[in-house]
């Protein structure tokens, strides 16, 4: 069975431990695809650790470019002319890598509308992983729109050129923000429910998200930017429900052994294979 990990970075992480996340990966021969905001190309910090990726076998595909709500609205429903700053991100990242991105992944799992796809698809984009099939809005960044709730479980044509490989889900994505919510044994059963859906469904690849702060088991992940209020229990266009992220698991060792297990149960599947996702668009 073929099985996409993905990992997400973002600009609250440290930039040292996307080389940890990366080579802990190699040294299990674990190829993988690292999702990268092209904000973070041009920062010193980064620029080197993510620019080194390829060199250890895993493949830079493209997070948006400031991954901010401005941008997700534009991916949602803006028009053409909202979206340069995905011309701007494939330039930065043709001048980081010598080539364009081949994969691609909103911001947040948001919505694309038909500008994003047509602008993916006039980049030459060839996999989009943004769709998160059957996620429940009202614990999304976005619970007033659609999040993917009526879309394909399986890998399908999306437009010309472009594949979608959903990331695996089941009214909640298949996810570090997941797993460290349920907490170890919820998270690993979720896992394993949707690996006897792939081990059934021949057009199922199972795709899998974490974050490099999972990576680390001596700092803890990224605190929450915003306090615990009244506020936070009422969904905001532009983030959602915001108390989800104080009922995260924080210790980062019990992060780490979950993320560990989680990478354990995967591995241990029948005929398992790890796959960049531009292998798959292969
Ligand atoms: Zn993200």
């Amino acid at each position: 069975m073929l099985i996409a990990l993905t990992v997400d970075v973002h600009e609250e992480d440290r930039p040292a431990d996307v080389s940890r996340a990366a080579c802990w990966l190699q040294a299990r021969g674990i190829p993988a695809t690292f999702f990268v905001p092209s904000a973070l190309f041009e920062d010193a910090g980064f620029h080197h650790q993510v620019a080194r990726l390829p060199a250890l076998g895993h493949e830079v595909g493209s997070h948006g470019h400031q991954h901010d709500f401005v941008e997700i609205r534009a991916l949602m429903r803006g028009a053409a002319s909202d979206l340069e700053f995905l011309r701007r991100s494939h330039a930065l990242y043709r001048e980081t890598f010598g080539a364009g991105p081949i994969s691609f992944r909103s911001p947040a799992w948001c919505p694309l509308g038909p500008a994003a796809i047509g602008m993916l698809v006039a980049l030459g984009y060839r996999v989009d992983s943004s769709a998160t099939p059957q996620r429940l809005p009202i614990f999304s960044s976005t619970p007033y729109a659609n999040t993917w709730v009526g879309a394909r479980r399986g890998i399908h044509k999306l437009a010309s050129g472009l594949v979608e490989v959903p990331t695996s889900c089941l009214l909640l994505p298949a996810a570090s923000p997941t797993f460290l919510t349920l907490r170890r044994r919820a998270a690993l059963t979720f896992l394993r429910l949707l690996l006897w859906e792939a081990q059934r469904c021949p057009d199922r690849v199972p795709c899998v998200q974490l974050h490099v702060s999972d990576f680390v088991p001596d700092a803890a992940p990224p605190s929450p930017e915003e306090t615990l209020g009244l506020h936070s229990f009422l969904p905001r266009a532009d983030g959602g429900l915001r108390f989800k992220v104080f009922l995260r698991e924080r210790d980062p060792r019990r992060v780490y052994a979950i993320m560990q297990e989680i990478i354990e149960t995967l591995h241990s599947e029948r005929g398992a294979k790890f796959v960049t996702l531009r292998e798959l668009a292969r």
